[in-house]
């Protein structure tokens, strides 16, 4: 057997830290056990599908590289093949055409209520129930499915085990609206089916629902895929993960600087494990995924966690790798900063031991562009009058020597000596006049990047 996993977001809004482990579980299976991995973009809720939601998704799986093997594949476009399934089923007694008016299904649950019954559909247009009944004129029909009255739904869950629901828990639910559109359960089944899907991985928001597919899986052929639920993900104190908790699209994650590597690194180990692994590869992940390790309580979102973990991924790439990352970030902090840079991959070797996000990669990096003022409490603390004609002394002697490390600090420290100071005192303020703050990377390196005329420049600026 192939397996044949799928990840089937709704475009209703951008993709959130949970669809994409959802996501990454299901690619990450399917490449596992050699299988395929399908988009399917279920776009039949009209009113809340946006193209740009849509579109929203699909960068968002490209920025983590899930890549997709079939698809995008999407339901409006597919409208007719579910028509023909509600057919087949008509005709074989597994659904029929409900004519029930709003009205008139909002005073029949009401009537349950008052009656302390739980509200359900009561089958009245089923076709026993309805014989000799005409439909109303000019009422467009739902098509029903008829769900088993009797008997229980089961299935292994691959996440949480064995789970049963009762036939008489579920009604029998709208598979096609008046307009033509499939509902959510019905979709779902018809595509999980043709596009032959062997392991259904989702959310376990999901739950309910599978009892309802399964009974259509059932009408429509021998053929089940085995189903997994994973649990949701919680904010760190315990509610479901909202806007609340700080970032959960993907791609905000990507705007606020942090790397495809981390995230997916993260989302992999909120809610499964290898024995105590916290760092590891996307290959080394598909390696050791597995169904059954995940775990079966709620994750909980520990942004602390995630930062960690992109410092880390920061301090393993490159300078020449995070140099294009770099670019478009320098750019639109008015710096003008190639992608292919060679000057900013010097600069990112220098300053990733420090950053815990691209964006804060950048911000350290704008000095090296262009002149950062220091504020006038930095000014009034580091470059005081005893200070500047030792500045000044430096910004002389470097007019002269050749431009590189070695001979930058030696200049320095030439400096320094002869004006009886020691290089200690004269470390901050210079920082402060090159760079407009106290933190830099180490001085001669930092001269070195910014360049002999910039440095002067700055420099006699304070005079
Ligand atoms: N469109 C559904 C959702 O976004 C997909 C559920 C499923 O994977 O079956 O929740």
């Amino acid at each position: 057997m192939i397996v044949r996993t799928r990840f089937a977001p709704s475009p209703t809004g951008f993709l959130h830290i949970g669809g994409a482990r959802t996501a990454l579980y299901s690619w990450a299976y399917a490449r596992k056990h050699g299988g395929k991995f399908i988009l399917r973009i279920e776009d039949t809720d009209v009113e809340r599908s946006t193209a740009e939601s849509t579109q929203a998704i699909l960068d968002a799986m490209r920025w983590l590289e899930l890549d997709y093997d079939e698809g995008p594949f999407y339901q409006m476009r597919r409208l007719d093949r579910y028509r023909e399934i509600a057919e087949q089923l008509i005709a074989a007694g597994n659904a029929y055409r409900c004519y029930a008016s709003k009205e008139e299904l909002d005073a029949m649950r009401e009537a349950q209520r008052t009656r302390g019954e739980k509200p359900r559909y009561d089958g009245r247009w089923r076709p026993e129930n309805a014989a000799g009944k005409s439909p109303p004129n000019n009422a467009a029909p739902v098509i029903r499915f008829r769900n088993p009255d009797v008997g229980e739904v089961t299935w292994n869950d691959l996440v949480k085990g064995p789970i049963t629901f009762a036939n008489r828990e579920l009604d029998d639910l709208v598979i096609m609206r008046a307009d033509g559109v499939p509902t959510y359960n019905f979709g779902v089944v018809v595509d999980d089916l043709d596009m032959a899907m062997t392991h259904i991985i989702r959310g376990d928001d999901h739950v309910n629902n599978t009892p309802r597919q399964i009974n259509i899986f059932r009408a429509l052929g021998p053929k089940l895929p085995e189903f997994g639920h994973v649990p949701m993900i919680l904010g760190h104190d315990g509610e479901r993960l909202s806007k609340r908790h700080g970032a959960v699209s993907v791609m905000q994650y990507h705007e606020e600087g942090f790397l495809p590597q981390a995230l997916l690194n993260y989302l992999a180990r909120l809610g499964w494990a290898h024995g105590d692994e916290e760092i590891f590869s996307m290959e080394q992940f598909v390696e050791w995924f597995d169904l059954a390790h995940i775990s079966r309580s709620p994750a909980r979102f520990d942004t602390e966690k995630l930062s960690w973990l992109n410092q880390h991924y920061l301090k393993e790439s490159s300078g020449t790798a995070l140099a294009p990352l770099l670019a478009p970030r320098l750019r639109a902090r008015g710096c003008e900063a190639a992608d292919d840079d060679g000057k900013l991959a010097h600069i990112a070797e220098l300053l990733k031991p420090r950053a815990t996000t691209l964006e804060n990669l950048a911000d350290a990096a704008v000095y090296f562009y262009r002149a950062v003022e220091p504020n006038l409490g930095l000014r009034e603390a580091h470059l005081k009058p005893e200070i500047l004609p030792v500045l000044n002394a430096i910004a002389d002697k470097l007019q002269d020597v050749t431009w590189n490390r070695e001979a930058i600090n030696a200049a320095i420290k030439e400096t320094v000596a002869a004006h009886q100071m020691k290089f200690g005192q004269i470390g901050i303020p210079l920082r402060v006049a090159v760079s407009g703050g106290t933190q830099t990377p180490s001085l001669d390196a930092t001269l070195e990047l910014i360049g002999r005329e910039q440095v002067i420049s700055r420099i006699k600026k304070h005079l």
